[in-house]
């Protein structure tokens, strides 16, 4: 499910290994996930390219460190169809119900074209793949257009117009400096500073990319280098005070350089402790909040009427447009609500107090399904495709164990999913997203526990979960009935 990151890279796995009997299903016409969705004017990605990029399809021809969207979009559209993924592809499917038959041992997955019959399903549907636009108290009357920046609305013309931008996460502020360029006004509601740190984002030379092109080694060398340099972050994130006091003074004093006054200033400084909200950066944002035609309102969007759109804080602004920035349905995925046991309890509503997984991979209750990019998954501090990757070995592992031993059926114990939890709860506490004193995406409202980040360094998860072992998983064999296998079902 899904043809973004997580389900191109599993699809190449596949072929590679010369399993052909798969689909891809995709409820878009194209794939590239969110990359795909995300249009929007200054679209990039803040990880080095390098890096966000997958080990087994190097890509020698980044054109800076950090690439704009649109050739993220391309290099995932030249991947699926150089890896021959397009003839696995369904597209315009989504999916409407995929349930476990406990007879069949098979999922049954539904989509409105189509019932696909499927040994092992993997949901690589993504966290950042639903928007959220909040619920607005009289958006009904607004008398411009308005959308979320992932569903841009191209026909929607801006020049000229004045525009109230909702959000600062690495959206908004990736957005400001574009819309500005062309609006006659533009509105910042910022209900949270974000922290900020600077973004020089050098291009390649054609002599670099030339080098890597014919030297797949040193761009390897590279990869690892900025790896590691990337991995050191994750201290800060840890809560080790002399860490965490060098990204803040790194963050702060770029703020101070960039705005002189000290009224505008104190409206941009957190309040809270740095990279318990994404650590943003960019060179460009506090430049563009200093120019003339750029409000900065200090409070929420709270309610629209008619063309106003009015701030918590009681100001009115007349706009024309309105743009969404506010994020995504990460630590509840809707996809959840479309997958159910053989019982007929949803994946929602085992979920219901915040997702879990067993090595953040497979569910106790949901056999033969694997999650990529679900619970404990995101990266604060480096790039996600590690973690997609770490993923996609666990599930070949899997399969390989299956073929190898004639496993039918595969189930992580209640037992271990609730071990794996405590483990990572455990991890969670001093970090700075469940100690740093703000709101995030990270955590679950409903319990107040971690549940869409990883809480350690990336190289741990690929230690700890990148490789199946049947160890933990009621093993089911095709002919001989159902066995516990506790150290493999052979
Ligand atoms: P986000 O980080 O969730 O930010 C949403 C923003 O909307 C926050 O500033 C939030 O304020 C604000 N908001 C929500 N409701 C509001 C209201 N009624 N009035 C005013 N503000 C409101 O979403 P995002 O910026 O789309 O980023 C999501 C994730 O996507 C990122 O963390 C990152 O992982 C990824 N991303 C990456 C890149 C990249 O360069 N790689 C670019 C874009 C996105 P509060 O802070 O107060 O909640």
């Amino acid at each position: 499910m899904g043809a973004g990151f997580a389900g191109i890279g599993t699809g190449i796995q596949l072929k590679r290994k010369g399993i052909g009997d798969f689909v891809i299903i995709e409820r878009a016409d194209e794939v590239g996930g969110t990359w795909r969705d995300n249009t929007y004017p200054g679209v990039a990605c803040d990880v080095p390219s390098h890096i966000y990029s997958f080990s087994f399809r190097l890509n020698p021809d980044w054109s800076r460190v950090r690439a704009p969207g649109r050739e993220i979009q391309e290099y995932l559209v030249t991947a699926a169809r150089e890896e021959g993924l397009y003839p696995h592809l369904r597209f315009g499917e989504a999916l409407e119900r995929a349930t476990w038959d406990d007879v069949a041992k098979r999922w049954i997955v539904e989509t409105p074209r189509a019932t696909y019959s499927a040994r092992f399903v993997v949901l690589a549907c993504g966290h950042l793949a639903d928007e959220r636009l909040p619920d607005i108290p009289g958006i009904e009357t607004f008398t411009g257009d308005f959308f979320h920046s992932a569903r841009w609305n191209h026909d929607v013309p801006l020049e000229g117009k004045r525009i109230a931008l909702i959000g600062t996460g690495a959206s908004g502020i990736q957005l400001l400096p574009e819309l500005a360029k062309v609006a006659s006004q533009v509105v910042v509601f910022q209900r949270t500073p974000p922290y900020i740190s600077p973004a020089p984002n050098p291009v390649y030379t054609e002599a670099e990319k030339r080098l890597w092109s014919r030297s797949p080694e040193t761009l390897r060398e590279l990869r690892t280098e900025m790896f590691w340099l990337a991995e050191a972050n994750f201290a800060a994130r840890r809560g080790v005070p002399a860490y965490l006091e060098a990204a803040r003074k790194k963050a702060l004093d770029h703020l101070e350089r960039s705005v002189p006054d000290p009224e505008l200033r104190a409206k941009l400084t957190p309040d809270y402790e740095i990279g318990c909200k994404r650590l943003l950066n960019s060179d460009e944002y506090y430049a563009t909040l200093q120019e003339d035609h750029v409000i900065l309102e200090t409070s929420a969007l709270a309610r629209i009427d008619g063309g106003q759109a009015i701030s918590a804080a009681g100001n009115a602004f007349e706009v024309d447009v309105i743009v969404f920035a506010t994020g995504f349905e990460a630590a509840q995925p809707l996809f959840a609500n479309h997958v159910f046991r053989h019982d007929g309890i949803s994946l929602a509503d085992s979920w219901c107090e915040g997702m879990i997984a067993y090595a953040s991979n497979t569910t106790h209750g949901f056999p033969n399904l694997f999650i990529l990019n679900g619970p404990n998954t995101s990266s604060g501090h480096l790039s996600a495709i590690y973690i997609i990757e770490s993923q996609i070995n666990y599930f070949m592992g899997a399969l390989e164990f299956a073929h190898t031993h004639g496993a039918e059926v595969l189930e992580v114990t209640k037992e271990a999913e609730s071990a794996y939890v405590a483990d990572v709860r455990r991890r969670s506490e001093g970090t700075v997203w469940t100690d740093g004193g703000c709101h995030n995406w990270y955590v679950d409202p409903r319990s107040g526990a971690l549940t869409v980040i990883w809480p350690d360094f990336m190289h741990a998860f690929r230690e700890e979960n990148g490789t199946f072992d049947p160890e933990p998983y009621h093993v089911e064999l095709a002919a001989h009935g159902r066995v516990e296998a506790r150290g493999g079902a052979a």
